[in-house]
């Protein structure tokens, strides 16, 4: 189709939330129960949760950021620690590190994925002293699940924990040695695993967050430093027979809970998340059959597991397609500028050229639209948009 034989009848972001009269349903009816907060509903959506990834614990919270933090946290980063992650993700995968005073260490991306490259990591590590680095934070981009077998013989290797940022890939797979598929959160590989709610992730309550574990450990100190480091266990307590009103705060904790309202309404969600999951890898591979007949434009590389958050292509003039967009009414975005490339990084000391993959990687990414409510007819739209851009270009 032309570009100009469709007028879209609204603006087409890269990603957007869809929410059902079911949705609607769901929230109404815990807005007219007992509990706006703290209700069973958010025991019912962690334990659909849990099973959903195929993980033993799962603890809900208000944000992936909070998540991140706790995780930090429930780890015990100490200030100086130092933890790698990728600069190709959302700063807070790095700044749950700072809020625990430890030190970020980026390592670069393999241009093929853009995920965080395992082999330049293992350099990393032999270079310094074992016990040198003390955590790994992998993250799923774009909905590419990390191999975390390979992260976990790593961390293994050099002592250090996994913490996969998940956020992307939620119902997403790799398939490991043994021929297995291994979902993204299931708990097998990484110490944690965490997930965002936020309204362009699969799963939209709003504002919310998810980790999940198989580690009971880590899971009982989640629950306490969710609600402010206190505990009522009895078990727990140092002076257990002082009355029912009893509980003791034991630990600096924080509120990052979880609403029975929005628990409502990712438990809604949840029911339609493979459908949702089915159509974004439906509408992945119209993308991949159009641009492998349109020169000019490279997607990033596809997987049976993908989860397909963002689908991600890489243009020679990335700036005038993204401007060209827009004026069609077509809202893509860039995912994401490199974190080691914010002032704030650079503040700490890392300095442009550092990470030369990830930043020759950014001046040409682009997140075309992707979401389950993208009309067949709107696709053909972009697609047809992103030809009309490409072929009006100079040829390399
Ligand atoms: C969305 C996202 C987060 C943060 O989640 P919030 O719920 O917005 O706090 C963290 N990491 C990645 C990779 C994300 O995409």
């Amino acid at each position: 189709m032309n570009a100009s034989d469709f007028q879209p009848t609204r603006p087409i972001a890269y990603g957007r939330q869809h929410i059902t009269e079911a949705d609607e349903q769901a929230v109404l009816s815990a807005l007219r129960s007992d509990y706006l907060t703290q209700g069973p509903l958010v025991a019912e959506f962690e334990d659909k949760f849990a099973a959903y990834v195929g993980a033993e614990y799962a603890v809900a919270v208000s944000n992936g950021t909070a998540a991140l933090h706790l995780c930090t946290l429930a780890l015990g980063v100490q200030p100086g620690q130092r933890v790698i992650t990728t600069p190709i993700t959302f700063a807070a995968s790095a700044n749950c590190v700072r809020y625990c005073g430890g030190e970020v260490h980026f390592v670069d991306i393999d241009p093929e994925t853009a995920l965080i490259d395992l082999a330049a990591v293992r350099r990393l590590l032999e270079s310094h002293p074992k016990g040198y680095f003390h955590g790994l934070i992998p993250v799923d981009f774009a909905g590419l699940p990390v191999n975390l077998e390979h992260a976990r013989q790593l961390c293994d290797e050099f002592g250090l924990w996994l913490l996969e940022d998940s956020c992307h890939a939620p119902g997403g797979s790799f398939v490991d040695s043994q021929g297995q598929a291994q979902h993204c959160g299931n708990g097998q590989f990484a110490d944690l695993a965490i997930f965002s709610f936020h309204p362009v992730k699969h799963i939209a309550t709003g504002e919310g967050g998810m980790i999940t574990t198989n580690r009971r450990d880590l899971y009982e100190r989640l629950l306490t430093l969710r609600t402010h480091g206190i505990t009522k266990d009895p078990s727990q307590l140092s002076r257990p027979d002082e009355g029912g009103w009893y509980m003791e705060m034991q630990e600096l904790g924080y509120n990052y809970r979880l609403p029975d309202m929005l628990c409502a309404l990712g438990i809604s969600q949840l029911q339609r998340a493979d459908a949702g999951l089915d159509r974004r890898r439906e509408l992945a591979a119209r993308y991949d059959a159009a641009f492998a007949q349109m020169p000019g434009v490279q997607p990033l590389a596809g997987a049976a597991g993908h989860a397909y958050h963002l689908y991600v292509i890489q243009v020679a003039n990335r700036r005038g397609l993204y401007d060209f967009l827009r004026e069609k009414q077509v809202f893509a975005q860039v995912h994401y500028i490199p974190v080691h490339r914010m002032p704030y990084y650079q503040g700490l000391g890392w300095l442009e050229g550092d990470f030369p993959k990830a930043e020759a990687y950014y001046a040409h990414c682009l997140s075309i639209p992707l979401f389950p409510s993208l009309t067949d007819e709107e696709q053909q739209y972009v697609i047809a948009c992103i030809r009309e851009f490409v072929s009006q270009q100079e040829p390399a």
